[in-house]
């Protein structure tokens, strides 16, 4: 027999909820959770450290108080998988076997394909909400900022959040110009996409935002050296033939959004998609079943899916898993049918949010009954207030 009938690795905001759900379902599923830390985050709401509105503390809870009641803690971290015997092999040696196995173990955020950016990082004016020792440093940055550039930089590859680079920006444009300082700094956006937004309808917003608070916006840049005593920071600029430059950019404070790929023990392993160099799990798109392993589901920032990655489209896929997992288990035909939905809460300034809602392709795909494409103060309250109270009270308990 088996160690568990259903393992999870990772106890992130995909991995517990999973978990939370198949036991609300069905309290005798035997479920085992291999999650490292004791500590959990609620990671939307470092923007809004970062802007100075948002207590650092409480982003932050004991994982022990969210592993669901009947499911089992496995404190240790995944090494190795081996889906032909239905086993994981963990970093302290120790091996557990499963039945059906639930993947969910985040996104890797790599520091290291940026030169220099780890010397520095936290200090110099170089900060990144992406962690959560350096949120609260955004913010003194923004409060040191008297004169010149202020960078905000956005990867080439997938990232958790895409329109996370850009909130903190709108953030920084807001609080200088209430301090009266839009003359004497300039914000810039630096990115290596080619557009603001890839859904038209909140990219027109986005673009009167831009122009709202001067900001210089510059496409195919992508940061792969920073030296912090310098301040200074350079580019690898792509043209839209294809032809790479360099440019370097002098900087008072820069918010560096690291490129991102699955965690390299998903990348190595047997579960990732062939040939993908970020190692993204392989899934269905619509079912996120595993596409060689039947009695592996998978979900989350890790996972193929072309989602937007966000805490919001773990929302939608997991009663998706759930009800899949539990249909093959009997032996069923897989129902369930994630859609791509993702949502972008764009925080365009203080007490102003854009509620991007959209699905694969970029299908809109909105919640409340107004044009979610204005800046609005209720959505502004509903990130602040509300999402972190249904997270923390509902979204890992399997509620919502
Ligand atoms: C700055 C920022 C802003 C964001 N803003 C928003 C927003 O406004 N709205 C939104 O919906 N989303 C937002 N997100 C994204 C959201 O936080 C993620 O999409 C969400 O947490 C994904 O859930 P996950 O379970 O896949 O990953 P995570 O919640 O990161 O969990 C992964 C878990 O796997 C564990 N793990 C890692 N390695 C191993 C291993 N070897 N073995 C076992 N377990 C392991 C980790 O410890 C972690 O607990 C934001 C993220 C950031 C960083």
């Amino acid at each position: 027999m088996a160690d568990y009938q259903i393992l999870v690795v990772g106890g992130g905001n995909a991995g517990l909820s999973t978990a939370a759900q198949l036991l609300l379902k069905d309290k005798s599923l035997k479920i085992g959770i291999i999650e490292p830390s004791d500590k959990h985050y609620y990671q939307p709401a470092w923007t809004l450290v970062g802007g100075g509105t948002f207590d650092i503390n409480d982003t932050v809870r004991n994982e022990a108080d969210f592993i669901p009641d009947g499911a089992t803690w496995i404190k240790d971290a995944v090494a190795t998988f081996e889906p032909e015997q239905n086993q994981v092999t963990c970093v302290s040696g120790k091996k557990y076997t499963y039945d059906y196995l639930v993947a969910a173990p985040g996104i890797q955020l790599d520091w290291h394909k940026i030169k220099g950016l780890k010397e520095t990082l936290g200090k110099n004016g170089v900060t990144s909400n992406y962690l959560f020792q350096y949120a609260t440093y955004t913010y003194e940055c923004l409060k040191n900022l008297k004169s010149g550039n202020a960078i905000f930089t956005s990867p080439g590859t997938p990232i958790k959040c895409g329109g996370a680079p850009q909130k903190i920006m709108y953030l920084a444009g807001d609080y200088l110009r209430k301090h009266g300082l839009l003359n004497k700094t300039q914000v810039h956006l630096y990115s290596a996409g080619t557009i603001i937004f890839g859904v038209p309808k909140y990219a027109a917003t986005l673009l009167k935002v831009v122009a709202r608070y001067g900001i210089k916006t510059h496409f195919y840049h992508e940061l792969v050296e920073i030296d912090g005593n310098k301040k200074l920071a350079w580019f690898e600029v792509t043209d839209p033939d294809g032809n790479k430059s360099r440019e370097e950019v002098a900087f008072e404070m820069i918010h560096v959004v690291p490129p991102q790929s699955a965690p390299d023990f998903i990348k190595n392993s047997p579960l990732a998609m062939p040939g993908n160099p970020l190692g993204w799990i392989d899934v269905d798109k619509n079912t996120l079943q595993h596409t060689h392993y039947p009695n592996i589901f998978a979900l989350g920032d890790a996972t193929n899916t072309p989602n937007a990655k966000t805490g919001a489209a773990v929302r939608k896929q997991a009663p998706v898993v759930v009800e899949n997992l539990l249909a093959h288990m009997k032996g069923q035909k897989l129902e369930g049918n994630y859609t791509g939905y993702g949502s972008c809460p764009l925080v365009t300034g203080y007490g102003k949010l854009v509620l991007a809602e959209f699905g694969y392709d970029n299908k809109v795909m909105e919640t409340f009954p107004f044009d979610q494409g204005k800046e609005r103060l209720s959505m502004w309250l509903l990130k602040k207030y509300v999402l972190p109270w249904m997270y923390w009270n509902r979204i890992l308990s399997g509620k919502a």
